[in-house]
Formats: structure tokens, sequence, C-alpha cells
């Protein structure tokens, strides 16, 4: 039996497998949306359209983003029709959703540049000849200004008040950008032109996709879509959400050893997270993994390990995982590498010369210039050598064989 032969009840447990609301009647309103849509396909003779968007403001695609795009390929698995929504529009303004402050606006050309490999990068996870991609610039820059005043006519200033990013920077006499207002409507106006069945996204896109989309869909007198909220993978920090734009991202196109290390810096606390969203195991394999850790069966730094295997071999293969963790042990594990390290908090701008004196790895400046030179300092593994470069990104710092600090 393959997934396609499922029926409707089967495809709806699990397409909202992992489906994250916050809210159990909002829920319970999206299931039965889908299997009523699905009934509804399947007299029409037809697939469900689906679509998730995606914004190049950065070039990389992360492992954040396989968690939307995990589920975009199990549509396609079940036979559904898949849309990769490349938001070159979009990304002019940048989704204000989960920032709290204004984002930079980026030009048309930057823009293109980081969207080049966009829709490349996906198909480590997608289907390619069963994904569509999709540009927003083709429906959003023709749309006239008329238009967009009646757009924004369905919105209150209130509605977007009463979003927690937008009242913390109100309380805090922080400015709010008119143009900010856009985002949620552009993207409303995305669903509309698409006029796709089921929008995916993460729980940064609640007001996107279940207050904007669903409002202009009906105002514009289409069927809107049902909206499938996935729960938030963390970043290399274990805190916040992993994006491109805070730097605490596992990009889908590092290198094995790079995507090994990285996994190994996320805190043990957030291990669970990692298991349940972006690895291959079953709920009852997580469960049984979890039971081991809580019982001491199994040490953090294995679970940890093995969740790094798993993540290396996905996107590139067992071998190369292997490997990965050849190099791991050798660099860190023979040095009695510490279960948790000293963290310290990165400043914008510093360079690598003002962290190390700063988190204490050395006592002077010359003495840190000494070390780079001598090849003695590593982020997550990989040798640095410029001192008056700015902080590449958050990691584990290592100085000497013994001296440690967790950046972030
Ligand atoms: P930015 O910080 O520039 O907004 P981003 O990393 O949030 O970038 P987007 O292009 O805005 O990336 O997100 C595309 C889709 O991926 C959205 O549906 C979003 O909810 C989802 N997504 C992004 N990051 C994560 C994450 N860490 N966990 C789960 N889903 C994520
Ligand atoms: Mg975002």
């Amino acid at each position: 039996m393959t997934l396609k032969d499922l029926n409707i009840e089967e495809q709806v447990t699990l397409l909202m497998q992992g489906a994250e609301y916050g809210d159990v009647t909002l829920k319970q309103a999206m299931t039965d949306e889908l299997r009523q849509r699905l009934i509804e396909a399947k007299d029409e003779g037809r697939p469900l359209r689906v679509y998730c968007g995606f914004d190049p403001r950065t070039s990389d695609l992360h492992l954040g983003h396989t968690v939307v795009m995990r589920k975009l390929r199990q549509f396609q698995d079940l036979g559904h029709e898949v849309t990769f929504l490349v938001g070159n529009y979009t990304s002019l303004v940048g989704d204000p959703s989960d920032k709290d402050k204004l984002r930079p606006q980026l030009s048309p050309e930057e823009v293109e540049l980081n969207a080049r490999t966009y829709a490349e990068q996906a198909y480590k996870v997608m289907e390619r000849e069963k994904t569509h991609i999709r540009y927003n610039a083709e429906w959003l820059s023709r749309l006239s200004f008329a238009e967009l005043i009646k757009l924004a006519s369905n919105f209150t200033v209130q509605q977007f008040i009463a979003r927690e990013n937008f009242r913390l920077r109100w309380d805090h006499g922080d400015p709010i950008h008119v143009h900010e207002f856009f985002y949620a409507i552009m993207q409303g106006y995305d669903a509309y032109a698409l006029r796709c069945d089921v929008q995916v996204g993460g729980t940064d896109q609640l007001f996107n996709i279940v207050t904007a989309a669903r409002k202009l869909m009906t105002f514009l007198g289409a069927k809107p879509n049902i909206a499938i909220i996935m729960d938030i993978l963390p970043g290399t920090d274990g805190e916040v959400k992993m994006s491109k734009s805070l730097g605490n991202h596992i990009a889908l196109m590092s290198t094995p050893e790079d995507m090994y290390g990285k996994v190994m810096s996320v805190p043990d606390k957030a291990m669970g997270l990692f298991f349940r969203l972006v690895t291959r195991w079953t709920p009852p394999e997580i469960a049984k993994l979890e039971q081991d850790l809580a019982e001491g069966r199994i040490h953090p730094r294995d679970a940890k390990m093995k969740l790094a295997r798993e993540i290396v071999s996905i996107y590139h293969s067992e071998s190369a995982a292997a490997h990965a963790e050849g190099e791991f042990v050798r660099i860190f594990q023979q040095h009695d590498l510490p279960d948790e390290f000293p963290v310290y908090l990165l400043q914008n701008g510093q360079t690598v010369l003002e962290v190390l004196l700063a988190g204490g790895l050395v006592s002077s400046k010359s003495e840190g210039r000494r070390l780079l030179e001598q090849h003695g300092v590593r982020l997550d593994g990989q040798t640095i050598s410029d001192g008056n470069r700015t902080f590449p990104h958050p990691g584990v710092l290592q100085v000497g064989k013994r001296k440690y600090l967790r950046v972030r």
C-alpha cells in the first residue's frame, strides 16, 4: 500500500500530524475544513492545491524551513499539487511577524540574487517534478493603488496593533511604519492569486494566513485557504526561532562537518523539538529515545550525536555523516568536551578578537592575535585566523584544547 491509497480520514490524520495552532477551536475548524475540501476535490476528480511562501531575504534555506517543506512533501506523496512560492516581492518589505523592529528594505537586485538557487535548495526535501515554482512579483507588482485601498479597507489598525510584535513596539514608543502593515495584505493577496485549497506555514504565520489571507480571499470571492500551521524549530541557541536573519540557522547547503557541528552545539533542552520536527523518526521511536534520556540509559551527548548523524544523513549521506562524526570526535571529544559550555552573548558588530577578550578566552588582544596566527582558534570546529573580521556566526568557540565558549 502506498500513501496514495490512504482514505480521506487517514489523510486528515497524517496531514494534521505536527500541526500546532495554540488554539483547539481553530485546530478543530481547520481539521473539519480539510476533511470537507478533500471530499469535494475527490468528487471533482482533482488533487488539492497547496502552497507555502518563502522570502529570499538571504540566499540560504535552512533546517527551520524543512519543517514546512516536509509537510509540503507529505502532500506530494499523497498525490496533491504543491506550489513553492518565492516571495521576491514580499521580500522587498520583509515579514514583520516574528520581529521586534523594522526590517531593512532590500533592493530588487539583492532579492533576485538571493532567489537564484532558492528552488534548487528546496528540492533537497520536495520532489522536483511535482513542484510548481511561482514568484509573487508576477501579481503584486501589477496591483494598482486603487486595488490596494480596497484590500486595506478589510483591516483595522487595531487588528495590527493587537499583534504582540507591534504591541510591544507601541508600548515602548518604538516606530511602527505604515508599510509594515502591507506585508500581511501582500501575503493575503498571494493566497488569492494562487487560489490554493491549503496554505502551509509556521506559527509565526498565523496572522498572515488565518487573519489576512482567509479574509481577503473571502472578500475577493474565493474560497478561503485552509491553514496548516506547523510548530517552530529553534535555532542553534535553543531559545528563539531558527531564522536566517538571526544567524542561528543551519543552512541546508552547509557541509556535512559544519552541519554536524552546528547540531552538536544545540543545547540539550532543545533536542526534543529537533527530534520531532526535523528527523525521519516515528513518534514511538522518539518516545523511546526520550524515555531513555529521562531515565539515564543514554547520555545526552550520545543522543545528540545520533540526532546530528540523522540530520547529516538526510541532507548528505550516511557515509558523509559517519565521516563528519569522526571529525567531530577527533576535534572535540578527545579533549574531554564539557557537557555544557559557558555562554557569551554576541553584540552587534563585534570582531573575533573582541569576542575572545570579552568572553574571557584570552587575557589580552595580543595573546588572541598570537593564538589566531597559530591556528589555535576554532568556531564549530573550523579554524579562524582573521581576528579583525566581524564575528561570523553564533556557535562553539574553542581556544587551544580546553577553553570553550558557546557564543549566542
Ligand atoms: P526571516 O527571518 O527573513 O523572516 P525566515 O527564516 O522566517 O526568514 P521565511 O522565508 O520568512 O524564513 O519563512 C518561510 C516559511 O518557513 C514560513 O512559513 C515560516 O513559518 C517557515 N519557517 C521559517 N523558519 C522556521 C522555523 N525555524 N521553524 C519552522 N518553520 C519555519
Ligand atoms: Mg519569516
